[in-house]
């Protein structure tokens, strides 16, 4: 691996900056510690930067030459409402709240980047440095949009990373296209009329309603979208009822849809409304059909995804660099970023758990697991990845001999 040398020596520090942030994990848009810590250090380093963007959010502005050119590097920096079960000593110190997808490690791996960035200077342009709040759920990523990011921070391209366990430790991978999925939920009221259950035929009976729409929606996956294109539609609660003898007055389905284009989205949402609809109008029932989306599919932009890619071969070498990384159902709010500017959506691997030495809970460590812990050994290696990213997005018009 081509890991930067000032880096590897500064991961003691990394480590602990990333131990701090796991012990104290905080919530979507509550990440006031979190920004704290993020500018103390950018303020000790001579990094300047701008607060509440996203309410929480923080952007550092590291500039150098004189070229117009700019990158921005992510980082999502929230914390999960779930108790985390290991016992080490930087385990979460609020009760509740849990970093269990590693967001503390890429907030950490972002300002290693910048430590190394500001003091070493061999580019030539404008880095910026987005510490986002709210990504599970609260879609921070739109809210720093709406306060302006692009607008404030003109970047060309913006680029982020996430570890994902079970890839090699320390392994670098990406797509072309779409790599996770719109997230998207429903809820619908199937509204009949309630009756002795002795006495259906003097009711309209919202569960029988309720169960025909559930099945012909498995249709829309099977029938009108093409096999090559990917949905899913599950449905997660069916809420009818509360006696035996009594048929209730409606029926609630609640679930998810997941899709990789906004085509495929449009004809699904159409589809259930119009069946659930038709449906109940057959039965002389009503039906209030909800549906909301939450976050687009995350498309990674190609050009961007193959400039990524090279810089991850010449940093972690080809064997451990993976160019077609399986698109997951799973969402990220990147994908409102990509919506607005070129860029790429990066794992790395969290490797198979080995990182942890003992003092763990059960259970595997996987994303949003009590037992999960982000990988320490990911520091140097991401961090010195966002540095060659950003040098080599901003070369340096005359390089030196010996000053790279
Ligand atoms: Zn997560
Ligand atoms: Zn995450």
């Amino acid at each position: 691996m081509k890991l930067i040398d000032p880096i590897i020596a500064f991961q003691s520090e990394l480590q602990q900056i990333r131990r701090d942030l796991h012990a104290h994990p905080e919530l979507c848009y509550e990440e006031e510690r979190t920004a704290d810590v993020v500018c103390a250090k950018l303020t000790e380093w001579g990094i300047p930067f701008e607060r509440g963007l996203g309410k929480t959010g923080v952007v550092g502005i590291i500039r150098n030459g004189t070229s117009e050119r700019a990158i921005g590097l992510r980082a999502d920096m929230d914390a999960l409402p779930m108790q985390e079960i290991n016992t080490f000593a930087h385990a979460s110190k609020h009760p509740g709240k849990m970093h269990a997808c590693g967001h503390d490690g890429h907030t950490a791996m972002l300002l290693g980047a910048a430590h190394h960035l500001a003091r070493h200077r061999n580019f030539d342009g404008t880095v910026y440095l987005v510490f986002q709040p709210a990504e599970e759920g609260g879609a921070g990523a739109r809210e720093m949009i709406k306060d302006g990011l692009f607008e404030r921070f003109p970047m060309d391209a913006i680029y982020g990373m996430h570890n994902w366990p079970g890839m090699a430790q320390g392994e670098l991978g990406a797509c072309e296209g779409p790599m996770m999925a719109s997230s998207n939920e429903f809820h619908v009221t199937v509204r009949g009329k309630g009756a002795h259950a002795a006495q259906p035929h003097k009711g309209i009976d919202p569960i029988m309603i309720a169960v025909q729409i559930a099945q012909a929606w498995q249709t829309i996956v099977t029938r009108n979208k093409s096999p090559l294109d990917t949905a899913v539609l599950s449905i997660t609660q069916i809420h009818a009822g509360s006696a035996t003898n009594v048929i209730p007055d409606d029926a609630k389905l609640v679930g998810t849809v997941r899709t990789f284009t906004t085509e495929v989205l449009d004809m699904v949402e159409r589809r259930m409304q119009a069946l659930a609809q038709g449906i109940a109008a057959a039965f002389d029932a009503q039906v209030e059909f909800t549906f909301r989306r939450n976050y687009p599919p995350l498309v990674n932009h190609a050009k961007e995804t193959r400039f990524a890619l090279g810089v991850m071969q010449s940093v972690v070498g080809e064997s451990m660099v993976d160019a077609n990384v399986e698109p997951t159902m799973g969402a990220e709010d990147f994908a409102f970023f990509l919506q607005e500017k070129p860029g790429c959506y990066i794992f790395i691997g969290n490797g198979e758990g080995d990182h942890r030495d003992g003092g763990h809970g059960l259970g595997p460590c996987v994303l949003h697991n009590a037992s999960y812990d982000f990988n320490d050994r990911l520091l140097p290696i991401g961090a010195s990845f966002w540095v060659h990213l950003a040098e080599a997005a901003l070369p340096q018009a005359l390089r030196q001999p010996g000053t790279a």
